[in-house]
C-alpha cells in the first residue's frame, strides 16, 4: 500500500469581514510591478462587492462567466490574454463559487506551464508550480477551497488538474460574502457538501482521517438545512466550515455514485456541479438509502425545486457519451461499491438510471 502524502492550504483566515484584510494579506506576495489579478464571479457585476476588491496600480479585475462549468478553452484564453498583456503576474485571487475557484487554480497553474490545460487533466501531470493563488468563496459547499484539484471540462473529458501545485496558497473565509447568495444556488452548492459526506462516509475507502472530517461536515449540513427553522448569519458560518471539512474528508477518501453520474451530465449538458448532483442524488436510494431519504426531507423543508426531465430528449449517441464519461470514473465506483463494482454498474444499468432523470 502506498500512502498518499497530500498538500494542504498553508494559510487561512476566517471571520466576518476578514475579506477587508485582503490588501494586507496579499501585499507581501506582490512581485515588482507585476499586477494582482482578481477573478470575480460575473454574478457580482454591479454589486457592492466589486467596490471591496482592493485593486492597486495596474491590478486587473476580470469577471468570470459562471453559467457553465469551467472549460479548458476558457482557461487557456484567459491565460493567453494575461501573458500577452503582462508577461507574468504576481498572483490571482478568485472571489466566487466553485467555478471561479477552479478557474483561479487552473489559470494560476497555466501561467507557468506550456500548452493547453487539456494536456494536464489527470493526476500529477502539472510540471511546474503556478503563480500565487488565493480565494475568497462566495458560496459554500464545493470544497474547492481546500481541494488538490481544479475540475475542468475539456474536449475529451471532464477531469481536474490534480496536482501538488493545485491547492491555494491562501484562503480567505469570510461568511459575510455568502450572505446574499440566491436560495436555490445556496442549497444546490450546500448539497454538494452533503453528498461529499454521504459518499465519503459510506465508501470503501473510508478511514479515521476522512471519517472525522466527514462526520463534522455532515452534522453541520444537517444543522443548517434540517434542524434550523430559518437561515441566519450562523448558518453562513456553519456551512462555510461544513464545506471545508467536507473537502478535507474527500481529500483522503473519494466521492461516489452521485459524482460519477453527475460528471456525465455536466460533460454532456454543461449542468452545474451542485444542481447536477441534486438531480442525480434524488434517484440513488438503491446506493444511499439513508442519505437520499434525508436529502428529500431537506429539499422539501427548504422549498427547493430540483429540475426534472433533463435527459428526456437525448439521443442514443448522447446517452453513450454520458455513460462513457461516467463509467470511466473508476476510483469513484470502486470507493462506492468495492473492487467488483463492474458486476453492478454496466452501460445498460447507467442508461436506465439516466433515463429516469
Ligand atoms: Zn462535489
Amino acid at each position: 500500500m502506498k500512502f498518499r502524502n497530500f498538500p494542504m492550504v498553508p494559510r487561512v483566515v476566517f471571520g466576518r469581514g476578514s475579506f477587508n484584510q485582503t490588501a494586507e494579506i496579499i501585499a507581501p506576495k506582490r512581485i515588482d510591478d507585476k499586477p494582482m489579478i482578481f477573478f470575480v464571479d460575473i454574478f457580482f457585476k454591479n454589486s457592492p462587492l466589486v467596490d471591496k476588491i482592493p485593486l492597486e496600480k495596474n491590478d486587473k479585475l476580470i469577471f468570470i462567466e459562471t453559467k457553465e462549468e469551467p472549460k479548458t478553452i476558457y482557461v487557456d484564453s484567459i491565460r493567453d490574454e494575461l501573458k500577452q498583456e503582462f508577461g507574468t503576474v504576481s498572483g490571482i485571487i478568485g472571489v466566487g463559487g466553485g467555478t471561479v475557484m477552479d478557474m483561479t487554480k487552473a489559470v494560476a497553474l497555466m501561467m507557468n506551464n506550456e500548452g493547453s490545460s487539456a494536456e494536464y487533466q489527470g493526476w500529477d501531470l502539472v510540471k511546474k508550480a503556478g503563480v500565487y493563488h488565493a480565494c475568497a468563496p462566495t458560496l459554500s459547499g464545493t470544497g474547492a477551497e481546500v481541494s488538490r484539484t481544479a475540475v475542468l471540462t475539456g474536449p475529451e473529458k471532464k477531469l481536474g488538474l490534480n496536482s501538488d501545485f493545485t491547492p491555494f496558497d491562501q484562503v480567505i473565509l469570510d461568511p459575510e460574502l455568502t450572505k446574499n447568495a440566491p436560495k436555490n444556488q445556496r442549497f444546490y452548492t450546500g448539497m454538494d457538501c452533503y453528498i461529499h459526506c454521504i459518499e465519503s462516509l459510506t465508501g470503501t475507502y473510508l478511514n479515521a482521517f476522512s471519517k472525522s472530517y466527514g462526520e463534522k461536515a455532515l452534522e453541520l449540513c444537517q444543522d443548517v438545512f434540517l434542524n434550523k427553522k430559518e437561515w441566519t448569519d450562523e448558518s453562513d458560518d456553519d456551512l462555510m466550515m461544513a464545506s471545508w471539512h467536507g473537502g478535507m474528508s474527500i481529500a483522503y477518501s473519494q466521492v461516489g455514485v452521485a459524482h460519477a453520474l453527475s460528471y456525465g451530465l455536466s460533460y454532456l449538458l454543461g449542468t452545474k456541479h451542485g444542481v447536477g448532483n441534486c438531480i442525480v442524488f434524488d434517484y440513488l436510494e438503491e446506493f444511499y438509502p439513508e442519505g437520499v431519504r434525508e436529502f428529500k426531507q431537506m429539499v422539501e423543508q427548504n422549498e427547493i425545486e430540483i429540475p426534472r426531465g433533463v435527459c428526456a430528449n437525448l439521443t442514443d449517441e448522447q446517452f453513450d457519451k454520458m455513460i462513457n464519461v461516467s463509467i470511466n470514473m473508476v476510483p469513484l465506483w470502486e470507493n462506492a461499491l468495492g473492487k467488483d463494482w463492474k458486476q453492478v454498474i454496466t452501460p445498460k444499468k447507467l442508461r436506465e438510471m439516466y433515463e429516469k432523470m
